[in-house]
């Protein structure tokens, strides 16, 4: 044993480092809410930054230091002005359930290796399938995050659908899967990991709201089944990414059970509103999915990254990897729940569970109602604002809190590139922070109202700093011509 060592697991060292931290933390938490802190972000680039902590390493600076210069070069979710990616500002129990699980290390693969974090998965699971409509034969697990969970879900359709064991003696056929032109990237990505390649991954068009034309099921299907594909999934998505409009899940349902497909829903951002009484219509036929997938660290204020895949049938999930790892647990066969591993991708994983379990213990499920609610309201409130400003285009009135619009001030053959303009000096101004995206290859500004502290005033103060920076711009466009 060194003395190095000795001082490294120092239990005192300990609690005066992890005091001082939750001091900067809490300060940091209570400056953001309280709207004190000029900036979301403190843009530098890539290799600025890089030159930054390089040079840092070297300085021989102590680590409460270190925490705090993080803070300084981190993009602020607390803040209400953060309005860009779908993470929540994690609420703060779970970050103490995430300290306590990162300095415990419970690895959870095996049940002896965290009794407690398996146990709780069991009842946070019950908590999503209940809500979910599931009956008594549900099951699930937690992985790590929305494209894994994604994956791990169409890798349990493969081996449930294919005529052959994939698993074991690999594709026999062209197998493919229908998905929406407008779902996330990491569906397309599974398929492809999956081998089925370019070819089998059926998208299918979106109607003007943008989510799945279901008048186009029959036809897509037809097409790809007389190409010799065989189709085992279609996946809807709740809501879609990039505008936050959730499919219509019962029709997709009908026709899943009318094709015997595997219905897949990807609600990685929008599975929570199953716990608000005011937006629970918005998934109205989830419980036809044979799996679901819900991020908690988008619409559920838990730390990155945490994720739930449930299965409408709990018996579906022991069919995922059905490949031997014997020095682990007695017998891959034995459905044993509490043997993680045997059902998850990875096999050490965080004591994800805690994060809810925290939540659920000092809230029950009325929190994750607060906020969705909040957050959904808001999105419309801020898409009123928009429609209502003679400077603006919505895109359309949002089902959730993601709302996409334009600044529309530029001339026709300048909008694309004026409002790329607009979002690239914001994020260099640091007061806000949004994003954008491309709707049939046009430019939108894209918000996620992620802060339940994002108020009225906020949006009022955005939509005018927006204007302000498109006028500039199209001044200096004039000057230069
Ligand atoms: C965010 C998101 C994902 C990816 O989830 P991660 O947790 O970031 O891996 C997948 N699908 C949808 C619809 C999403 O919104």
């Amino acid at each position: 044993m060194t003395s190095r060592l000795k001082k490294a697991y120092d239990p005192e060292k300990f609690k005066v480092e992890g005091h001082q931290l939750i001091d900067t933390l809490s300060d940091y938490i209570s400056s953001a809410l309280q709207n004190k802190s000029q900036k979301v972000t403190d843009w530098n680039l890539p290799d600025n930054e890089y030159a930054f902590w390089k040079n840092y390493l070297s300085a021989g600076k102590s680590n409460t230091l270190l925490f705090e210069e993080v803070l300084k070069h981190s993009i602020h979710t607390h803040n209400p002005r953060y309005m860009g990616h779908q993470i929540a500002p994690t609420v703060p129990i779970s970050a103490l359930a995430t300290l306590q699980s990162a300095l415990m290390n419970n690895g959870m693969a095996v049940y002896e290796m965290g009794m407690a974090s398996t146990a709780m998965e069991r009842i946070v699971i019950d908590t999503f399938n209940e809500a979910l409509g599931y009956d008594v034969n549900a099951g699930g697990l937690l992985t790590s995050g929305g494209t894994l969970a994604n994956l791990t879900a169409l890798l349990c359709a493969r081996n449930v659908m294919a005529s052959n064991d994939v698993w074991n003696d690999g594709l026999d056929e062209n197998l493919a899967v229908m998905v929406s032109e407008e779902a996330h990237y990491c569906v397309s990505r599974a398929a492809k990991i999956m081998g089925f390649g370019e070819g089998g991954i059926i998208k299918v068009p979106v109607n003007e709201n943008f989510t799945i034309d279901t008048t186009k099921l029959d036809t897509c299907l037809a097409e790809a089944t007389a190409k010799g594909l065989k189709v085992i999934a279609l996946v809807g998505s709740a809501p879609s990414t990039s505008t936050g409009m959730y499919d219509d899940l019962e029709t997709l349902g009908d026709f899943c059970t009318q094709h015997q497909l595997w219905f897949h829903v990807d609600a990685a951002h929008g599975g929570a509103a199953i716990f608000s009484p005011q937006y629970k219509s918005l998934l109205k036929g989830i419980n036809r999915a044979d799996s679901v997938v819900i991020d908690g660290h988008k619409m559920m204020m838990t730390s990155s990254i945490t994720t739930a895949l449930l299965f409408k049938d709990h018996k579906d999930s022991y069919k995922t990897f059905s490949q031997k790892a014997q020095y682990l647990w007695g017998s891959q066969e034995d459905e044993d729940w509490f043997n993680m591993a045997k059902r998850t991708f990875e096999c050490t994983k965080s004591m994800m569970s805690l994060r809810f379990f925290a939540i659920l213990n000092e809230h029950g499920t009325a929190l994750f109602d607060d906020f969705v609610t909040t957050l959904y309201d808001s999105g419309k409130q801020f898409a009123t604002m928009v429609k209502a400003h003679e400077d603006f285009e919505l895109l359309l009135v949002p089902d959730s809190n993601i709302v996409c619009f334009r600044y529309s001030k530029a001339s026709a053959e300048k909008i694309d590139l004026c409002n790329r303009q607009i979002r690239q000096q914001l994020l260099e101004d640091g007061e806000f922070y949004i994003v954008e995206t491309q709707i049939k290859g046009r430019h939108y500004l894209r918000v996620t109202i992620m802060n339940p502290f994002t108020e009225r005033s906020h949006f009022e103060r955005l939509l005018d700093k927006i204007s302000e920076i498109g006028k500039n711009i199209e001044t200096k466009d004039h000057a230069t011509l």
